[in-house]
């Protein structure tokens, strides 16, 4: 049987995509073949590519002017990546800190500029997002880079930040395609595949044209954005497999009727677990109510010596990989898109009879 796993990645995929996976893996189309063994360069692969980008496009509603890469590289990547391609000269940049994701970017950026942490929750033990009204942005900066789901910490942007004509650049690798976005809004959208796109081995980016020129002298050829898109992605043998599962992802978020239903879902799933958390004083959280995110919930037993046992018995009703990141310990749960509003009561239910029995 399938379990419900609330892993915050490599995550839960959507159990009919992985049906699908299965009945069409050693005999693609009747071809004979799996995807994995298709040339690359080949008409049937080359429609699997175009048919993922065209899907996303429908899906976020991607303005023309902004292209679509489907990278090898994990989103840790993209903190490299940025600055050789988007610094383009200029010396400093903006980071906002807002987590633990927010905060590595920033450590990376430092090894090729002058990074400006514009806003920092850091004083705040990463429990509220800093109010845009108190960010110090350097008009200068070749861009602003921030995170607008914090995967660890469990914070979320509800809003998208005014930067005027910097380019805003951000990591939704945590909550990309959880609900409508304005990719108008952003010079550059960035997230990786193993949180809500589909299996680990991809990431993807979405940037804006004028913002495209060859990167600085010395970047290794993959990691050039410019010459990627002119490439269409295939500078280099792209994850077959993996584009192909994300497309089948892409198509499955269309069948549940787009992001607009997507959110409606998270909205009703994160708020029956959140509520359940309030009712308790057994179980804390401690990120501010308006910062919550849809995605990520971590949350604390009252009395950490009970942890292991809420573990073994959460696995004991199928309910896996709960346990927080060891940077701040406790438990998470993670209900991406492919989490049935079933798993999110089947935890609840549980966390209500682990606090009747031990409360
Ligand atoms: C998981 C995650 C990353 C790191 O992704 P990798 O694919 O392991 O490089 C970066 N940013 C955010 C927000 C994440 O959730």
């Amino acid at each position: 049987m399938r379990a419900f796993n609330f892993s915050a990645g490599p995550a839960t995929l959507p159990t009919e995509v992985l049906e699908q996976v299965q009945a069409e893996l050693l005999d693609w189309r009747g071809l004979g073949l799996s995807v994995m063994e298709l040339s690359h360069r080949g008409p049937e692969f080359m429609e699997i590519l175009a048919r993922s980008e065209a899907d996303l496009r429908d899906l976020l509603n991607i303005p023309s002017e902004y292209r679509v890469i489907f990278c090898q590289e994990g989103a840790s990547a993209h903190w490299d990546m940025i600055p050789l391609n988007l610094l383009q000269g200029k010396k400093r940049a903006d980071y906002i800190e807002t987590g633990y994701w927010s905060y590595r970017a920033i450590e990376e950026g430092r090894r090729y500029c002058q990074v400006n942490i514009a806003a920092s929750n850091r004083s705040d033990q990463f429990c509220a997002i800093p109010l845009q009204q108190d960010w110090r942005l350097d008009p200068d900066a070749a861009y602003v880079h921030y995170c607008s789901n914090e995967t660890i910490d469990g914070l979320e942007f509800h809003w998208i930040p005014d930067t005027g004509s910097v380019p805003l650049v951000v990591d939704m690798s945590s909550h990309f395609l959880s609900r409508p976005v304005p990719i108008q809004r952003f010079g550059m959208v960035y997230a990786g595949a193993q949180k809500n796109i589909g299996p680990a081995g991809l990431s993807l980016v979405i940037i804006r044209d004028d913002l495209l020129h060859p990167a600085a002298p010395g970047t290794p050829f993959l990691m050039d954005y410019h010459a990627q898109v002119l490439a269409n992605s295939m500078l280099n043998t792209p994850p077959t497999f993996t584009i192909w599962v994300a497309g089948l992802v892409f198509q499955w978020i269309k069948r549940q009727g787009g992001l607009e239903a997507m959110e409606a879902r998270n909205r009703e799933k994160s708020e029956a677990l959140y509520a359940a958390l309030d009712r308790s004083d057994f179980y804390r959280t401690t990120v501010k109510r308006i910062d919550r995110s849809h995605m990520n919930i971590p949350f604390h037993l009252r009395d950490p010596a009970l942890d292991e046992k809420f573990l073994k018995e959460a696995e004991q009703h199928h309910l896996l990989q709960l346990r927080g990141h060891r940077v701040v310990g406790g438990m998470r749960a993670s209900i991406y898109n492919a989490m049935p509003m079933a798993g999110v009561q089947a935890l609840i239910a549980f966390m209500n009879d682990f606090e009747q029995r031990h409360g």
